[in-house]
């Protein structure tokens, strides 16, 4: 909306009204009610809660922002969004969240990986100052009222049809009503003209089903790198062994990354790991090149890299029980040999020798 269209003395308030009672609903209404004092403002949400993922998010710590203070190497972060973000973030960038809330008394700390959370680490503050910020601009909120269809009105405006069977008018319509699992979720939206791509999941976590990894759950790996086999997709970072697969930030980017293509594979598809991202593959063959020449027939038991021991024993017991340094190092020339191009050592560290793991479909998770 634009500034000019604020109401002009003597004309009747115009009606802005918010479809969506979350984070993106409530900071546009909060905004519209801010800028244009004199329309009345607001927001119909379908279920009794709001703002309900917000009190989830962040862990139950709402994490507001990140410590990106740039337009472009932000928009890098947003996969399929970078483009069209990119002019579009200057408007309103992280430093402008930190001081949106500083301005309404919610303290904000920044923790050593960049990540903002409200320094009560309670998203509950979050929820308290929006709930305030509405009260305070007389934001008009209605709760179970679902919104069914958009009908424009001549000359302009819209009416609302309502899951109660209630009409209600509107002159501008925000939808923020956050994602839908089918397309047919927002046929309300294309009903209007609107174009809509196919929602595909994002940020999930990946399903190895009756894998043998399972039995290492709750094991975690500070820097893996995982890659969808037959693809360019990888990605590095923290990565968690839990009891249906594998999980944490390497897990849940790549699947944002590769949103869309692992929809087309019908998340039928094979990842290779490589645990032990951090260390190089040099360091790691100069290690065994010693080990073997100091005694050639002693048993790998020992871990030659920072991995959690009950992951190395599992990596070990895939390449057969008593494995020797010297054996070590020729599996690894024997898999270079097999797989020209790739590490070898790297591929050693893939559980059961180089197998790769087929992950089925996926759990919808959390960032
Ligand atoms: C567990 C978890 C943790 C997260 N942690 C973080 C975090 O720390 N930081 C972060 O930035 N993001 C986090 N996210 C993501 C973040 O919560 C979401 O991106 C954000 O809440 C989306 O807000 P939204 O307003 O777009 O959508 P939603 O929060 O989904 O809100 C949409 C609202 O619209 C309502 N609605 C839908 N259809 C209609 C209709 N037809 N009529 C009326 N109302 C309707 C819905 O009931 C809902 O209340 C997390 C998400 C989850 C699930």
């Amino acid at each position: 909306m634009r500034r000019e269209e604020m109401p002009v003395a003597g004309k009747a308030a115009r009606q802005i009204v918010v479809i969506g009672g979350g984070a993106a609903g409530f900071f546009a209404a909060l905004t519209c009610a801010r800028l244009y004092p004199g329309h009345k403002v607001r927001i119909l949400e379908k279920t009794t809660k709001l703002l309900a993922k917000v009190k989830i998010s962040g862990g139950g710590r709402c994490n507001v922002s990140h410590a990106c203070y740039q337009a472009r190497p932000l928009a890098a972060h947003y996969p399929r969004g970078e483009k069209p973000l990119r002019p579009l973030l200057p408007r309103f960038m992280p430093q402008d969240t930190l001081a949106w809330f500083e301005e309404r008394g919610v303290p904000l700390k920044t923790e050593a990986d960049g990540r903002i959370f409200p320094l009560s680490d309670q998203s509950q503050s979050v929820i308290d100052c929006f709930m305030e910020e509405a009260r305070r601009f007389g934001v008009d909120i209605q709760t179970q009222a679902e919104v069914k269809k958009i009908i424009p009105r001549e000359p302009e405006g819209f009416h609302l049809h309502l899951a109660t069977g209630k009409i209600l008018p509107a002159d501008r319509v925000i939808v923020a009503t956050g994602g839908s699992p089918k397309l047919s979720g927002l046929d309300w939206l294309t009903e209007l003209g609107h174009t809509v791509c196919p929602p595909v999941p994002s940020l999930f976590t990946f399903n190895l089903p009756q894998h043998p990894l399972a039995h290492l759950a709750g094991v975690a790996v500070p820097e893996a790198e995982v890659r969808v086999v037959g693809t360019k997709l990888r990605e590095n970072g923290p990565l968690l062994i839990t009891h249906w697969g594998l999980s944490g930030p390497a897990i849940l980017r790549l699947s944002a990354w590769g949103a869309r293509l692992l929809a087309e594979k019908n998340y039928d598809f094979a990842v290779m790991v490589v645990w032990q991202a951090a260390q190089k593959e040099k360091d790691w063959r100069d290690f065994l090149a010693q080990q073997q020449k100091e005694s050639p027939r002693r048993q790998v038991k020992n871990l030659p890299v920072s991995l959690p021991q009950r992951l190395w024993e599992s990596l070990l017991a895939g390449i057969g029980a008593g494995v020797a340094y010297g054996s070590l190092i020729l599996c690894l020339d024997r898999l270079d040999r097999a797989r020209p191009g790739t590490s070898a050592v790297k591929i050693v560290l893939i559980n059961n020798l180089g197998s790769t793991l087929p992950v089925s479909r996926p759990s919808p998770s959390t960032p």
